[in-house]
């Protein structure tokens, strides 16, 4: 038998994560100066990273030499959300702590939940502890919480719910979500993902980590990498009950977050001129799409995130048209949408040479 046969079957059947074509990659496949390239495509932020968490990171270099120490980000994050310190774990990115959730919970034998055009990473998660995966079909593109209820079987253990999806952008009310989590039984882990959360106009949202309280099988998900602007840091966290986090922690690697990273977290949760000037782009930019697919008369889905993702026909063709003027957006085909293209919401510029380029792509 060869070494790859080998490998655990559940192993050898994950698709493996797309991620979004880097500009060097581009610039590399066309000739093209990179300054010339348009990325829309991972929903990072357009305005770069907070000048305080630079600041920040400039000075963790020197100490480098030393192990990180977790203490002050997870003191900074309890006491913004008011949970024990012991109900924060960190993560190489918030993808990190969703995959400890799934190695404390997960193994073959067990099964998750998951919704039809969710984030690709709660498959990849799932699979790979050899657990079955469940997908309930979207609701009007979103996730629909009848289904996923009546999905959950006597092996099920997690329930994976993104609030806003990506790559839809759709939105679940609150009283929704919370009146899952109450009909969902107790040893059945609802992770609730909010990784564009700070997106959301702060009139419509609501501090689901003081739900912790009602629900100890509540994992709540967020991350440095979006409205932060410190996507290649790799730092995000999870808020669970002190139990669920103690286990978590167990599976964890002592130093999954580098100093840099911890630095930069720190410094950026305080920049909050920066929050807000990226909050601001993000609502005058998504306007500025918005009218641009309407005039072109593309469907698209309402979005509460930083990306909005449209109907595009042929999107292949349409995305082979735009990378070939330099703009880089994503493709979905592998969530299940061959017909629609995600685009990051960039800055004012960056918007218009999307637009400009895809008005010449149809
Ligand atoms: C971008 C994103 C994340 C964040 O991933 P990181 O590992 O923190 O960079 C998590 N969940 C969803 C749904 C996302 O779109």
């Amino acid at each position: 038998m060869s070494l790859a046969e080998q490998a655990l079957s559940y192993v050898r059947a994950i698709s493996p994560y797309l991620p979004g074509k880097p500009i060097t990659e581009l610039a590399r496949e066309m000739g093209m100066p990179v300054e010339n390239i348009v990325k829309l495509a991972s929903n990072e932020n357009p305005l770069g990273m907070s000048p305080k968490a630079r600041q920040a990171v400039e000075a963790a270099l020197g100490g480098v030499e030393r192990y990180p120490d977790q203490f002050d980000l997870i003191a900074k994050v309890a006491s913004r959300c008011h949970v024990g310190q012991n109900q924060v774990v960190l993560g190489n990115g918030s993808n990190d702590a969703l995959d400890l959730i799934a190695r404390v919970f997960l193994a073959p034998g067990r099964s998750a939940v998951f919704a039809q055009h969710a984030f690709a990473v709660y498959p990849l998660a799932t699979l790979s502890t050899g657990a079955e995966l469940i997908a309930t079909p979207a609701k009007n593109f979103g996730h629909d919480l009848d289904g996923m209820y009546a999905a959950i079987r006597p092996d099920t253990r997690i329930v994976w719910i993104a609030n806003p999806n990506n790559p839809t952008g759709n939105f679940l009310p609150y009283p929704a979500v919370r009146a899952f989590l109450e009909r969902v039984p107790a040893d059945v882990v609802v992770v609730l993902d909010e990784a564009y959360n700070e997106y959301i106009p702060p009139d419509e949202r609501v501090d689901t980590a003081a739900w912790l309280a009602d629900f100890p099988n509540l994992v709540i998900c967020r991350t440095f990498s979006k409205i932060y602007g410190l996507a290649g840091l790799r730092v995000g966290y999870a808020l669970a009950s002190a139990q669920v986090a103690d286990l978590m922690n167990r599976v964890r690697q002592p130093f999954n977050v580098n100093n840099l990273a911890l630095a930069g977290a720190l410094a950026a949760l305080d920049d909050t001129a920066f929050l807000q000037a990226s909050y601001d782009l993000n609502r005058a930019g998504m306007a500025q799409i918005v009218s641009a697919l309407e005039r072109l008369k593309l469907d698209f889905i309402p979005s509460y995130g930083n990306f909005v993702t449209f109907r595009a026909g042929d999107a292949a063709s349409v995305n082979q048209k735009l990378l070939r003027q330099g703009v880089i957006v994503r493709p979905i085909a592998g969530y299940g949408m061959p017909e629609w293209l995600r685009v990051t919401i960039g800055t004012e510029r960056e918007n218009a040479r999307f637009i400009e380029a895809l008005e010449k792509a149809l």
